[in-house]
């Protein structure tokens, strides 16, 4: 895995981003003696685009200002969560190059830190026991417009609480039946701080602690004490936290925690054509509509690695987008740019035929293979030549043979020249039909002394063409994918995001034909197939039968042409 070294930010010489600034000035002013961040995903999914956003901010500022930031997984809601996902977020974030401080963190490490500042503040009489059901408390609460109402038990003597509170612990009273509150104002504006719920009863066992406790924390309970305990200077989160940051700071102003952190708001990523809900990812993995969360359609970190996206694509994206406080939608199309950007530099070239069509080259002699060289990146030399075995009978696609064409067809035409690439030029003759009149084969000749020039004749080739030995190739799948949605904002128009999914957005082809060069390819990864597109070995499908090839992405922006 590839270090990154250096910031991108800072290397671009790009104007500071406003979480930089702010970081800058906690220094420069001795507000912090370091930066300390924390990337804080909840175990209940997989990572996807968004959050890889928020990781390369949360990294890449402790990277860039020497500081550290911890991976700390969010754990109060244990209905929803599992080990599974504790894994795949690790190697995720792993994969994308980052590494965090010391150990794992979970918010669950600190149940009974947290439980007994929820004692400190009953004693101090800022919380109570409140037996009030959801739909009473909703009641209670007021709306954004009017104020709420006390809670009958507001005013239940520290005592009384405390019993309660111990009940609750205990797994004496049932779930729903009470919770305990902050008393904050319920006359509050902001309807955050209108006595918002601390604990709740959850008769379930939790992925770490097990059945240890029955009450659990809120998220807002738990997040800025857990920031506190690890030192975190700056926690930073999406801008639907911001009304959340008064109560974020009333329970650090009122709980005797041993640091004191600062909660900084950004927007989060919205990208076209992309779901970044973690409920409608998992819907769409529930009903079936795709393979798993790491399909490789599926916009989140494990589908994006089986596709051939690599983690410098990624956080380039993340470095390109940039960091504000207003919510925009990104064009998927950048993501892709970003992608092709990285393999073009990056992937070994290839030949493979994806609709393999038979050309016997007549004029060639029977079992003579010549073993041709082709470059292994037009302009990397670190990349390793490739042996091209040529013989009397090679494939090339069905897309690249006509028996007439206007001049526009720059590919083999019946009676017309074409150039297989890093091989001979060849002249079709014949086509050869099915009973059903498909071309099932062509005869060619080979026009002698033409690897690396053009024919002694003059008459030039038409074009370049792929192609493949017949003799010796490798047998693979092809799985073309497409946009998962067709819709800009899958679901803005009837509400529905399951109604914008693309039914073509998964094209399997077998029996194509790839170069002996990839016998030895690794899973993962991702070759340039020439003229195709970049394409990627998937790991799991290959796994028995024929190597599976996913396609990343296609050589050129094909949604951009459409649109013009
Ligand atoms: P949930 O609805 O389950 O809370 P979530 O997407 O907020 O979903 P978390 O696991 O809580 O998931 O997210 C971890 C971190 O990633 C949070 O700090 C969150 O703000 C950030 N994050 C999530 N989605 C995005 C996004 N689209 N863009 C930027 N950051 C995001
Ligand atoms: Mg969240």
């Amino acid at each position: 895995m590839t270090e990154i070294t250096e910031n991108a930010a800072v290397k671009a010489e790009k104007p500071s981003h406003f979480i930089q600034n702010i970081l800058r000035t906690d220094l420069e002013e001795g507000n912090v003696a370091s930066v300390v961040t924390r990337f804080p995903p909840e175990p209940n999914g997989y990572l996807h685009i968004g959050h890889a956003k928020s990781i390369c901010l949360n990294f890449g500022m402790a990277k860039q200002f020497g500081g550290a930031c911890n991976l700390r997984f969010d754990d109060t809601n244990p209905e929803k969560e599992s080990d599974e996902y504790v894994e795949a977020i690790k190697r995720d974030v792993t994969w994308l190059g980052f590494a965090w401080d010391g150990e794992i963190r979970f918010t669950s490490d600190y149940f009974d830190q947290l439980h007994s500042w929820a004692i400190e503040l009953i004693k101090a009489g800022k919380a109570y026991v409140c037996d009030l059901n959801a739909d009473q408390a909703r009641e209670y609460r007021g709306t954004l417009t009017q104020p709420g109402k006390n809670s009958p038990n507001r005013d239940r003597s520290v005592d009384e609480n405390l019993a309660l509170f111990e009940q609750m612990r205990a797994g004496e009273l049932e779930e729903g039946s009470c919770s305990l509150r902050a008393k904050i104002d319920m006359a509050a504006p902001n309807i955050n701080l209108r006595d918002p719920i601390i604990y709740r009863i959850k008769k379930v066992d939790h992925h770490q602690t097990g059945d240890k406790w029955c009450i659990y924390p809120s998220y807002d309970f738990a997040h800025g004490q857990s920031d506190a305990i690890e030192g975190v200077t700056h926690s930073i989160c999406t801008l639907e936290f911001e009304d959340h940051r008064p109560l974020y700071e009333w329970f650090i102003a009122n709980i005797s925690v041993p640091a004191k952190p600062k909660q900084y708001e950004f927007a989060r990523l919205n990208l076209n054509y992309t779901v970044t809900s973690k409920r409608k990812l998992r819907q769409l993995v529930e009903e079936g509509h795709v393979e798993g969360w790491d399909d490789p359609r599926m916009p989140t970190i494990s589908g994006m690695r089986r596709r051939g996206y690599t983690p410098e694509s990624l956080r380039n994206f993340c470095e390109r987008i940039g960091v504000t406080r207003s919510d925009s939608m990104v064009d998927v199309g950048m993501l892709e740019y970003c992608v092709r950007d990285d393999l073009d530099k990056n992937a070994p070239r290839a030949m493979c035929v994806l609709r393999p069509l038979k050309v016997t080259l007549t004029n060639y002699p029977e079992g003579k293979i010549e073993r041709l060289v082709a470059a292994g990146h037009p302009n990397r030399d670190d990349l390793a030549e490739r042996e091209l075995p040529f013989g009397k009978t090679v494939f090339i696609d069905v897309e690249d043979f006509r028996e007439e064409a206007n001049k526009k067809y720059k590919r083999l035409v019946l009676g017309k020249r074409v150039r297989l690439r890093n091989a001979y030029v060849i002249e079709a003759d014949e086509a050869i039909k099915n009973d059903a009149g498909e071309i099932i084969e062509v005869k060619a000749r080979v026009i002698e002394n033409t690897i690396g020039v053009d024919p002694e004749d003059g008459v030039k080739p038409k074009g370049v063409i792929h192609w493949v030995s017949a003799d010796e190739h490798i047998e693979c799948d092809i799985r073309l994918y497409d946009r998962l949605f067709n819709e800009e904002v899958p679901g803005a128009a009837d509400g529905d995001f399951l109604q914008a999914i693309n039914p073509d957005s998964l094209q399997i082809l077998r029996g194509a034909k790839v170069e002996v060069s990839l016998r030895d390819a690794q899973p993962a990864s991702v070759y340039q197939f020439e003229r195709e597109g970049y394409f990627c070995l998937d790991e799991q499908h290959s796994k028995e039968g024929a190597p599976v090839f996913n396609r990343t992405i296609s050589l050129r922006d094909s949604w951009a042409k459409m649109s013009q």
